[in-house]
This record gives structure tokens, C-alpha cells and sequence, in this order.
């Protein structure tokens, strides 16, 4: 008896059935739960406990997780939640996961069924965006990464092989990157982690839609090739994180191209829209993109963690991040064979069977009910978006392209300061009570209340009742109605 398999397989597959049925009544009844709830105290010390030395029944760590973490969730499988850009998952979602661990496939590489489902999802998305079929990609915990993985190929592309070799010479080129304003945080940490810089990023202005402003990217390259800098890579954003703006694509990539720069598109959520009809016109120009990041884990539910990177040149992707090594031989047939080795195009040996999820989640919905449901949740943006318009006290901060409503509550005799901390009271005292989770931003200065909608699971109902709370809330309920600000309608 020296194996870590059950003694017992009966009893074990009672027990995985009892979990199973816990995991499903948990999903299914979770409209009925707080969205989300403090970790008490008490369960926060107990996870100071040392390694346990002896073991436990299955059982009895299946009470452990049913009491002391199952109930502490995020939220983001529940209806109100409508914080950060968080995806909703599934119940099919979390099947696959389980049957993905049930073969604990390794997908750096080598010749087993794994690694064609990896490949089918690439085709899949390479499609979608208009790549061509011989696209490569990884799919990767992120969008963090895949963006990351990207601007490395771009770097590559602009530097040569000697990049890999003797690193970053600034005597040689000092590289600079652009991106809008609204780019997501990840893509300057990635210049960061890069060795190139944070510094080394254009911010570039936006538009009053919060697009980028591409003369602006225009003059911003030239200025800097008069500096003797080197451009290598522009990101356009499809879907900001604040507000939801999509960069004019076609605009970018003829700037791109006349300046013969990578042309990155981060398109985390946002590139999702193109599984909708009505909603692909907003990504035009995508298929243009030299690479494109995206999430699987937001707005196609997929559950943590999915994301892709796809790269139109394979050759460079590869030539990016291959090496060889005599463990790792390649050989025509047997277990060494099989193309392609996923460890050749990303920073990682061991992979998880991350696709599996994807392949079952687009095989079960199939690609328009994905789409439906992204259309249905930019519908409710814009309801949203009335109701807010029709309250005298909310103040909507930007435009409503996407998915994300931006919102404050306003009372006339508060400045701005004063204003922006009782918003941020509304947001806690909504996530405290369990209702509803809506997040915070800052729109040129005011802190706004920013209602993501990547859930499935949100009803129209929801929103009215979230705007009703904003209403009542208990730090608003000591300004009068009359003191609140009346702004004319739509303002
Ligand atoms: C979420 C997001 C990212 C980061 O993606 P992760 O999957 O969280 O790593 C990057 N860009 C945008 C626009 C995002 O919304």
C-alpha cells in the first residue's frame, strides 16, 4: 500500500458524488447567497496553521472547504456582481477542469490528443479575428502574459536573433512602445519586466470617447525617431478597462504599417464582441494586428485562468522563445514526435490542459450563444445607462460603448474631494451588505462607480434593483432629495 490512490474506490466515488452534487447545488442556488461576504476573522487566523504531518479523510477536507473557504468566494459567479472585468464561468466550465485533471496532461509538448484541442482552440480564435490558420498561439494563464508574450515577439522582430543572446544594449536602440492613455496597467509592466523600461511607453492622449487620438500616436513616433528612439511595437485596446473604449484599428494599423512598427492589439475582454454580428463592426481592422492577446476567462466564461496570445508570423513566435535541448529531443514518431511543441512559443516547459475548458465551452454553447450573451450584456449597459440618466442625483462620467456604465452619486453642497469619498462608501457599503459588487475607477479625477457587465447571469432586474440600492444606500441617506444636484436630463 504505498500508492496515494483510494484504498477504497467505492467509498471514493461516494464521496466525489456528494461533492459534485455540493458544487452543483452551490452554483445553481447562488442568486440566493450574498454576493460577497467578509472572511471572518477567526478563518483568516486558522489558515496560519502549519503543513499538517498526518492527513485527514477526504471527507472531512471536503467540510474544511465547504465551511471555511466555498463561502468566501469573490462573487463573480453570482448575478450582482459587476466589479473590475471579471468573468461569470460555468457549470459545464467546471466539469471540464475536473476531466482536464483526470488526465494531468502535460502540454509543453510531445504527440498525445491534448495538444489538437490546444490547436483547434488556436484555429478557432485565429479564425474569428481573421487571422490565417497558420497563426500561431499559446494559450496562457492571461491576457498579462499573452500581452507580454507579444510585445517579446515584437521586441524580437525589431532586434533580431542577437536579442536572445546578449540582452538589451541601449547603445545599441532604445526601444519605446506606444499605447493609449486608457491601455490596461499590464502592458508597463510588461515593458517593465521586459528590461526596456516603463518609461519606455507613450502613454498616447485619447479622443472624448476615450479612443486613442492617432495623430497624436503619429506625432509621438515621429518626435521620438528625431530623439534617435526606436518604435517597435504600438497596443491598440479593444474594450479600455475604465470605460469600454475600442482604438480605431484600421487607423492604427496604417500607422503601424507606414512606420513599420508591430502592431499589438490587447484585447482582453473586448475582442470578444467579435463572436456577435451586430457587435463585430466595433473590431474592424483586428484582423490586421500582427498579435492579439485576449481572455478566455471573462467574457467567454471560461473559468480561471484561459487567456491566448495569437501571433500571425509562426516562424518569429517561435524563434522568439524556442531552444533545444538534448531532453527534449524531437524525433518522428513515438511520444517525441508531434508538432507543435508548445514550449517553443511562450515562457513555459509544463502546461496545463487549459484548453479542454475552452474546447467544451464553445463545443456545448457554440460560437452564437457565446456572442448572444456578450450582446446581451452591452444591451444592459445601455439600460443601465438610462436609468442612471433618469436618476437626478446619479451623473454618468463616460460614454457607454461597451459593457461599463461610469456613474457617481452627487449632492450639491459636497466638493470634489468630498464627493469622490462618499462614492467610495456607496461601493463598499454594497459590496458589505452582499447585494450588489460593483468596482470603482477614477474618470479625470472623480471616483466614479464602475458596473462591469461580463455575466451571463445578470438579468435586467438586477440593474434596476442596484440602482434602487444606490439610492438608499446609508451613506446617501443623510442628504435630502432636495439637496441633491439636479442635472438637466442627460447631462
Ligand atoms: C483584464 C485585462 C487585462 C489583463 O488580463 P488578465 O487576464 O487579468 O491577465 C489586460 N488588458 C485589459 C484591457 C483587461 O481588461
Amino acid at each position: 500500500m504505498s500508492s496515494l490512490d483510494p484504498a477504497d474506490w467505492e467509498a471514493f466515488r461516494k464521496q466525489s458524488h456528494r461533492m459534485l452534487d455540493d458544487a452543483i447545488d452551490f452554483i445553481s442556488r447562488v442568486a440566493q447567497r450574498p454576493v460577497w461576504q467578509p472572511v471572518p476573522d477567526e478563518i483568516k487566523n486558522a489558515f496560519a496553521a502549519p503543513m499538517p504531518q498526518e492527513g485527514r479523510t477526504l471527507e472531512a477536507v471536503h467540510e474544511s472547504f465547504l465551511h471555511e473557504i466555498l463561502p468566501y468566494a469573490t462573487g463573480n459567479i453570482h448575478p450582482r456582481f459587476f466589479g473590475y472585468v471579471h468573468g461569470s464561468g460555468t457549470p459545464s466550465g467546471m466539469l471540464a477542469e475536473m476531466l482536464a485533471a483526470t488526465m494531468n496532461a502535460n502540454l509543453g509538448g510531445r504527440e498525445h490528443g491534448a495538444i489538437y484541442v490546444e490547436r483547434q482552440v488556436i484555429c478557432w480564435f485565429a479564425d474569428l479575428f481573421g487571422f490565417p490558420r497558420d497563426a500561431s498561439g499559446l494559450l496562457v494563464t492571461g491576457t498579462s502574459l499573452a500581452n507580454m508574450i507579444a510585445l517579446l515577439v515584437a521586441r524580437r522582430a525589431q532586434l533580431g536573433p542577437s536579442i536572445r543572446t546578449d540582452g538589451i544594449d541601449p547603445a545599441r536602440a532604445r526601444l519605446v512602445a506606444y499605447a493609449s492613455a486608457a491601455s490596461h496597467g499590464c502592458i508597463s509592466k510588461a515593458l517593465d519586466m521586459m528590461g526596456i523600461g516603463s518609461a519606455a511607453l507613450r502613454k498616447i492622449a485619447v479622443d472624448t470617447e476615450y479612443r486613442m487620438n492617432v495623430r497624436a500616436l503619429r506625432e509621438a513616433i515621429a518626435e521620438d525617431r528625431a530623439h534617435g528612439l526606436t518604435p517597435f511595437v504600438v497596443v491598440g485596446t479593444a474594450g479600455t478597462v475604465d470605460v469600454g473604449a475600442i482604438d480605431d484599428f484600421a487607423a492604427i494599423a496604417d500607422v503601424a504599417e507606414a512606420e513599420d512598427v508591430w502592431f499589438h492589439v490587447d484585447g482582453a475582454f473586448g475582442a470578444l464582441v467579435a463572436l456577435s454580428e451586430e457587435l463585430r463592426p466595433l473590431v474592424a481592422g483586428i484582423e490586421r494586428a500582427d498579435s492579439i492577446g485576449f481572455d478566455f476567462h471573462k467574457w467567454l466564461h471560461v473559468p480561471y485562468d484561459a487567456g491566448c496570445v495569437l501571433v500571425r508570423d509562426s516562424a518569429l513566435h517561435r524563434d522568439t522563445f524556442s531552444a533545444s535541448e538534448p531532453y527534449l529531443a524531437r524525433l518522428h514518431r513515438g511520444l517525441a514526435g508531434g508538432e507543435p511543441w508548445f514550449c517553443d512559443y511562450g515562457p513555459d516547459l509544463s502546461r496545463g490542459f487549459r484548453a479542454l475548458k475552452v474546447w467544451f465551452t464553445v463545443q456545448q454553447y457554440g460560437a452564437r450563444a457565446l456572442g448572444d450573451a456578450v450582446a446581451r450584456n452591452c444591451a444592459q449597459a445601455k439600460h443601465l445607462a438610462d436609468l442612471v440618466d433618469a436618476q437626478p442625483s446619479l451623473e454618468r462620467l463616460a460614454p457607454v460603448p461597451l459593457n461599463i456604465v461610469c456613474f457617481r452619486y452627487v449632492v450639491r453642497s459636497l466638493d470634489r474631494a468630498e464627493t469622490n469619498a462618499l462614492n467610495a462608501q456607496i461601493v463598499a457599503e454594497l459590496q458589505e451588505s452582499g447585494v450588489a459588487a460593483p468596482s470603482t475607477t477614477m474618470i479625470e479625477g472623480k471616483l466614479a462607480i464602475r458596473v462591469n457587465l461580463t455575466n451571463h447571469r445578470t438579468q435586467d432586474t438586477d440593474l434596476v434593483l442596484l440602482v434602487r440600492e444606490i439610492m438608499n444606500a446609508p451613506a446617501v441617506r443623510k442628504y435630502s432629495q432636495e439637496d441633491a444636484l439636479q442635472l438637466p436630463p442627460n447631462a
